[in-house]
């Protein structure tokens, strides 16, 4: 039995977007899962009731995350329709002459005729070696538009914007982002970042949702653990694990969660999540782990025009 659907947001554009996702980037340095294994927890993930999937072109998983929505929906698990698709563009493809031709190649990659959501991955471009590109992302965001006229996207947005970045945007565009997708857990809670685009009506997609409560390989990270006496307290009122708990916080703050597992146990578990909910003060309590520390830090690009980081 499906432990339920995950509700839907309502976007700026007027589509709608489930507030579960399954994440299929594949790890950095601390694991690595394989490309079949993305393939099957996607397959695992439909069955147990998710109906958004979030890849990237640069995840290189792109061929198996279509083939596993591809074998669900041959299966007769679901349709098309009833799926919302999510993938993103590489800095690689900012100048706007690329970007349409970057989504119809993740396009032919996923066996799909459009996504729901193409997101600008980081707001920095970069050449094919890596090196920095001088391509301003409001360029970029052209692209965006044309993209998402041409119907090959029912919605566009970025990911890794600072406030200012987001607010740029939209001081130069027809088209507003409808969702900003950043890290967001326990150590990096990004409250004026969240209430930033939230007030604006921008949809916050939180990536790296556990933070540090499941093991990074790295035991000089700032807590919480799993075993933090807050979260085994939560734990036990609720009769969840403390990673359902993390879950339902960013819930509970208006964040659409994008928990990646390839375990078909913790799939389940990761959106079973809609009997219960945190009080006011049980999220203030979580909010206190903060110490805006982050999982995902994009190093390679610090030195670059445009990094984001540093205002939050
Ligand atoms: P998550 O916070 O989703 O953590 C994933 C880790 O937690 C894996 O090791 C997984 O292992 C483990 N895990 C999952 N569920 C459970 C559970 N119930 N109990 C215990 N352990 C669990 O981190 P990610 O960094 O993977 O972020 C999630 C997604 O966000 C990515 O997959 C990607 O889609 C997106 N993302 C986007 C970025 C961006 O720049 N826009 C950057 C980084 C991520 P196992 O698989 O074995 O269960």
């Amino acid at each position: 039995a499906l432990a339920g659907l995950a509700p839907c947001v309502e976007l700026n554009d007027g589509n709608k977007m489930p507030i579960v996702a399954l994440g299929t980037g594949r790890g950095t340095a601390s694991e690595s899962a394989s490309v079949d294994e993305v393939r099957q927890a996607v397959y695992w993930a439909i069955e147990a009731g998710y109906r958004h999937v979030d890849t990237a072109a640069i995840y290189f998983d792109e061929p198996e995350v279509g083939q596993g929505i591809r074998d669900a929906i041959n299966n007769n698990l679901v349709t098309r329709e009833e799926l919302f698709v999510t993938t993103k563009l590489w800095g690689d493809k900012h100048r706007e002459q690329d970007v349409v031709p970057a989504l119809k190649e993740s396009l032919q990659k996923l066996g799909l005729d459009y996504v729901d959501l193409y997101l600008i991955h980081f707001p920095v471009a970069v050449k094919e070696d890596g090196s920095y590109d001088d391509v301003d992302y409001l360029e970029t965001w052209r692209g965006m538009e044309k993209a998402r006229a041409l119907g090959l996207t029912r919605s566009i947005g970025v990911s890794n914007f600072n406030a200012s970045q987001v607010d740029r945007i939209i001081a130069n565009s027809r088209v507003w982002p409808a969702v900003n997708e950043i890290e967001v857990n326990p150590t990096l809670t990004q409250e004026a970042l969240v209430t930033h685009c939230l007030e604006l009506g921008i949809a916050v997609m939180g990536f790296s949702p556990f933070g540090f409560v499941v093991s990074r390989n790295n035991p000089n990270a700032p807590p919480p653990r799993a075993d933090d006496p807050v979260l085994v307290h939560l734990s036990n009122k609720y009769h969840k694990a403390p990673t359902q708990i993390i879950l339902r916080y960013l819930i509970d703050r208006g964040i659409v969660v994008i928990p990646k597992s390839v375990n078909k146990k913790r799939i389940e578990q990761n959106i079973d999540l809609f009997d219960f909910s945190l009080n006011d003060e049980e999220v203030k309590l979580i909010n206190g782990f903060n110490k805006n520390h982050r999982v995902i830090d994009f190093a390679d690009l610090k030195d670059y025009p445009n990094f984001p980081y540093g205002e939050y």
